[in-house]
């Protein structure tokens, strides 16, 4: 039955241009739950949403992993293909690389921290998600920060960041300052599948990352 409404409500969201995330009330969950309770309700909420053509060639679904009481929360742009065969965000070779940032360069575990994409569903030849798709699958994140409510957003490359800041400026222009996110600071940088093809852009992202260190009073490394 719930499934039911889910695919018409979604269904009618797709052909009016319309976002739609099903309420907790009509998917007769309790509004008061704890933040691992409130992300796994998202979770399959998530599961059944074919609200975009993304889901018809995606193999799974990427929720998005790590301490719901995470300070900081990295948001990336969408799975790509180690996501997709994994089901888990950012555990290709880009994966890695934001990993190192994360215990190498930040001195944390990558499970202190929350991961996630603006898409959950990869999109085919790892192009970048259309505006459609963002605007139908955006809802998700909007319910994730807004459980997380992480003290710092940063916002891995283009697709993050211009979404995120309802922008259409480059990364050039907004990285390396912090913005809002509905009264959530936001440090958009370089997404780390970029740093791979242009490693001499490790340096912006380290100075981003030591602002965001600085911020939240973290010992920057001597
Ligand atoms: S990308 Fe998002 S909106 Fe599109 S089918 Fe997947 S979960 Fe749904």
């Amino acid at each position: 039955m719930i499934g039911n409404i889910v695919q018409l409500l979604c269904e009618e969201a797709r052909w009016s241009g319309r976002f739609m995330i099903l309420p907790r009330e009509v998917a007769g969950m309790p509004k008061e739950m704890s933040k691992k309770e409130a992300l796994e309700e998202i979770r399959e909420r998530l599961e059944k949403c074919r609200c975009c053509t993304l889901c018809d060639t995606a193999r799974n679904i990427v929720f998005g992993e790590g301490d719901p009481d995470a300070d900081i929360m990295f948001i990336g742009e969408a799975p790509g293909a180690m996501e997709d065969k994994t089901g888990r965000p950012f555990v290709g070779p880009a994966g890695r690389l934001l990993t190192d940032i994360i215990e190498k360069g930040m001195g944390l575990k990558r499970s202190d921290v929350y991961i996630a994409n603006i898409a959950k569903c990869r999109p085919p030849e790892n192009r970048d998600p259309l505006p459609e798709e963002i605007a139908q699958c955006i809802g998700f994140l909007e319910e994730q920060i807004e459980v997380i409510r992480p003290k710092v957003i940063i916002a891995l490359g283009k697709i993050a960041a211009q979404t995120l800041l309802n922008t259409d400026a480059p990364i050039t222009s907004v990285r390396g300052k912090f913005h809002e996110y509905r009264g959530i600071k936001v440090m958009p940088t370089f997404h780390p599948s970029y740093l791979l093809h242009n490693p001499a852009k490790k340096r912006e992202v380290w100075e981003d990352i030591k602002q965001v260190m600085k911020l939240l009073g973290m010992p920057l490394p001597g």
